[in-house]
């Protein structure tokens, strides 16, 4: 029996077919060039043995059924039901962020954790007296869509003012498509001295203070741990987060909290294997 786990963002879907005394096998395509039902299903077809499926999804799910997902293509929401009435196998699914924080708390003492993660999207997560944070319909925390400031263009969930539209890799490529820039990577992107560039940084460092604020100042979390692509890649985030963070947050809620970046390489991944 083997178990295939998935974890799919707005850019990579990333998946680990795991079973006893084999080597988990790795595989990582981009997620615009599959349906997510599609690929579950030809990986059960190839592999019959697969009795669980746990996936980690980049978008709101209630109790095995897609909500919204701003970052990616979705044709069948009810992923559990459709798959569970085909094949012989159990499907669990949860959100990316959550999945994350199941693997991130392995690895701390506190029960008061939140999660900034910053990749395609903007997402976070709660740990409150060791339990997730959910909310009525498991949408909870959806920092990455509060609002912050209007920008010319809409966000994935149809909005013009989210923080994610200023604080994430499709926010920054909206940005550099709005003013005719090319491409950049934010270490680039914070080096560069036009008008334009040093706006969209400004913007980007805002919302990151802004969002870990909230996170602080809302949650009162022991431990805020900021992670996804866009921190691995550019590593000295965590510490502009921590020099201005004062200038953000209550005072009196930052005392004894610790700002840290994730040690995982994919969180999200080796929580959906908690499931
Ligand atoms: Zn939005």
């Amino acid at each position: 029996m083997s178990k295939l786990v998935i974890d799919i963002g707005g850019t990579w879907l990333r998946s680990e077919l795991i079973a006893e005394g084999r080597v988990p096998v790795q595989e990582k395509i981009p997620s615009h060039s599959v349906l997510l039902e599609t690929y579950v299903e030809s990986m059960l077809q190839t592999h019959p043995d697969i009795a669980e499926v746990s996936i980690s999804f980049a978008g709101q799910v209630d109790n095995g059924t897609i909500v919204s997902a701003p970052n990616i293509v979705v044709k069948e929401y009810n992923i559990k039901k459709y798959i569970e009435s085909k094949y012989p196998v159990t499907v669990k699914i949860d959100n990316d962020l959550i999945c994350a924080l199941r693997a991130e708390r392995t690895l701390t003492k506190t029960p008061f954790l939140a999660l900034l993660y910053i990749g395609t999207g903007l997402g976070s997560a709660v740990l409150d007296k060791g339990c997730v944070v959910r909310g009525v319909h498991n949408l909870s925390w959806e920092i990455g869509h509060i609002p912050f400031r209007q920008a010319p263009f809409q966000c994935g969930c149809g909005k013009h003012n989210c923080l994610e539209l200023f604080c994430s890799g499709s926010g920054l490529e909206k940005w550099y498509d709005y003013y005719g820039l090319p491409p950049m990577t934010l270490e680039v992107l914070r080096h560069t001295k036009t008008a334009e560039a040093m706006q969209i940084y400004a913007n980007f460092k805002e919302a990151i203070l802004y969002a870990t604020a909230t996170l602080i100042t809302l949650a009162n979390p022991e431990e805020v741990v900021l992670g996804g692509g866009i921190v691995q890649a550019n590593p000295w985030l965590e510490s502009e987060v921590q020099k201005e963070i004062g200038d953000y947050a209550l005072a009196s809620n930052l005392t004894q909290v610790t700002i840290r970046k994730s040690t995982l390489k994919n969180a999200s991944l080796e929580g959906a294997k908690l499931l």
